[in-house]
C-alpha cells in the first residue's frame, strides 16, 4: 500500500491529503524533499498540475532550500516501535573493520565510524535495518497469513520511497524495511491490506469488504498508515544503501 499517494509531477514526488476545513489548496515542501498538498473536500485533483505550474518558481525555491540544508546528524537513538526495541547508538571510529554495525548487550548499537561520517553511517544503519526487517517482519507476516488463511508465495524486503508494501500478481509480497518504525497495529494493518490483495488486486468494494471482515476498524487504520511517514526519521529516507 502507498504512503500518501505516491504521485509525481515533473519528477517531484507529492502526496495529497483532504482536509474539510481547508478553504483552498495548500502547498508545503516537507523535509523529505517532497511536496505535501492539502486540498479542500471534493476538490478536483485533476486541477493540481495547473496549480503546481502556477507556483513552480516557489516550489523550486523551497525544494532548493531543503536540499541546501546540512546533512542531519547521525542518530544517537533508534526506536523500532514495530518490535519494541530501542537502541542507543555509539560511534567508535575505525576503518579496517569488516562489520560496521554490531549489536552489543544493553541494547547498544556499536557503529565503527566517526560520528561525522553521515553518509557512510546512514548506509550502514540502513543495511542493519534491512536485516532486522527480514528477521522480524517476515515471520510476523507469515504468522498473520496463517491466522487469516490467506497464503502468499515470497517475501522481499526493500526500501521503497512511496510504498509501505506491495503485492504482485504472482502473489509475492514486498515489505518496506521502514515498517519497523511504525507502531505494531499499523504494521499489522499493512500486512492485512496486502494479504487481501492476494484475493483482490484492486481497491474495489470487494477488496474493502474482505479487509473490513478481518479488521472492522480498517478505514481509520488506513488513514493512520497514510500519515505514518512521521514515525520514520529523516536519515532513513535520505540514506543511500550500498
Ligand atoms: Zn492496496
Amino acid at each position: 500500500m502507498t504512503k500518501g499517494d505516491g504521485l509525481r509531477w515533473k519528477g517531484i514526488e507529492y502526496s495529497v491529503r483532504e482536509n474539510s476545513r481547508a478553504r483552498r489548496v495548500i502547498l508545503r515542501v516537507s523535509s523529505a524533499n517532497r511536496l505535501d498538498v492539502v486540498v479542500p473536500r471534493r476538490f478536483n485533483r485533476r486541477r493540481l498540475p495547473e496549480i503546481f505550474q502556477a507556483h513552480r518558481d516557489w516550489i523550486q525555491r523551497e525544494l532548493q532550500k531543503v536540499q541546501d540544508q546540512p546533512s542531519p546528524a547521525a542518530p544517537r537513538q533508534i526506536e523500532l516501535n514495530a518490535i519494541g526495541e530501542r537502541w542507543r547508538v555509539e560511534y567508535r571510529g575505525g576503518i579496517d573493520v569488516r562489520i560496521h554495525v554490531e549489536e552489543k548487550t544493553g541494547n547498544i548499537l556499536a557503529v565503527a565510524r566517526d560520528a561525522g561520517d553521515f553518509e557512510a553511517i546512514a548506509a550502514d544503519l540502513t543495511g542493519w535495518l534491512h536485516r532486522k526487517a527480514h528477521a522480524h517482519l517476515a515471520p510476523w507476516l507469515r504468522q498473520v497469513s496463517l491466522e487469516t488463511g490467506i497464503s502468499f508465495k515470497k517475501i522481499t524486503v526493500r526500501g521503497q520511497a512511496t510504498r509501505w508494501a506491495s503485492c504482485s500478481k504472482l502473489q509475492n509480497i514486498s515489505l518496506n524495511r521502514s515498517l519497523l518504525y511504525l507502531p505494531p497495529p499499523l504494521v499489522r494493518h499493512v500486512f492485512l491490506h496486502e494479504l487481501c490483495h492476494i484475493k483482490r488486486l484492486d481497491h474495489s468494494p470487494d477488496f474493502w469488504r474482505l479487509l473490513q471482515d478481518m479488521e472492522p476498524n480498517c478505514r481509520a487504520l488506513e488513514t493512520e498508515v497514510k500519515q505514518a511517514d512521521r514515525y520514520v526519521p529523516s536519515w532513513v529516507r535520505m540514506a543511500r544503501p550500498r
